[in-house]
């Protein structure tokens, strides 16, 4: 699927769904000093897998972790599930957590396991409105992917490109906010 913002016809679909995960208090963790980087991942699940923040926090749990790594995350749905209080050091990107946000997209590989980003038109439009919101929390912060800071197939397709041409429709063509 073509990494797009537009579902069929052209029209966006507005419709928008946040969902506050039980991971966001900040309390002893360790608060982010800077934000140079907004990182989207995929969660890398097959195409007829659907799963929500709660079974991510339980895989990232079993990995020893006090809970999910990622800030935020975006359901096949299009819904926006909280994860890390978006203040905390993440633990989604080795060598740049100190200075990220994570945000996962449900999705990203085929039945293969191989990348694709055959997200969904909700999916897009959550991304868009999330990285959005994100660059004006995080002004300085830059929005790519993880295999464009790392070796790294995810999230399956360029962010830095994706959000070129999409910021534009915000931003117009001036370059500003572009990654
Ligand atoms: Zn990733």
């Amino acid at each position: 699927m073509e990494a797009s913002t537009l579902t069929n016809n052209g029209v966006r679909d507005t419709s928008f769904c946040l969902q506050r995960g039980s991971y966001q208090n900040l309390g002893q963790m360790s608060k982010r000093k800077t934000t140079e980087y907004i990182v989207i991942h995929s969660s890398g699940t097959p195409p007829k897998m659907d799963i929500d923040v709660k079974t991510m926090d339980s895989w990232h749990k079993q990995r020893g972790w006090i809970r999910i790594g990622y800030h935020y995350f975006v359901k096949k749905d299009g819904c926006i599930q909280t994860g890390r209080n978006p203040h905390e050091v993440g633990a989604h990107c080795k060598g740049y957590n100190g200075k990220s946000i994570g945000v996962c997209l449900v999705g990203g590989v085929d039945e293969n396991g191989q990348a694709d980003p055959y997200y969904s038109g909700q999916q897009w439009e959550a991304l868009f409105s999330l990285t959005n919101t994100l660059t004006f929390m995080f002004r300085d912060a830059k929005v790519v992917g993880h295999g464009e800071l790392v070796g790294s197939s995810c999230p399956g397709f360029s962010v830095k490109k994706w959000w070129a041409q999409n910021s534009e429709i915000l931003f117009g063509n001036t370059g500003y906010r572009n990654a």
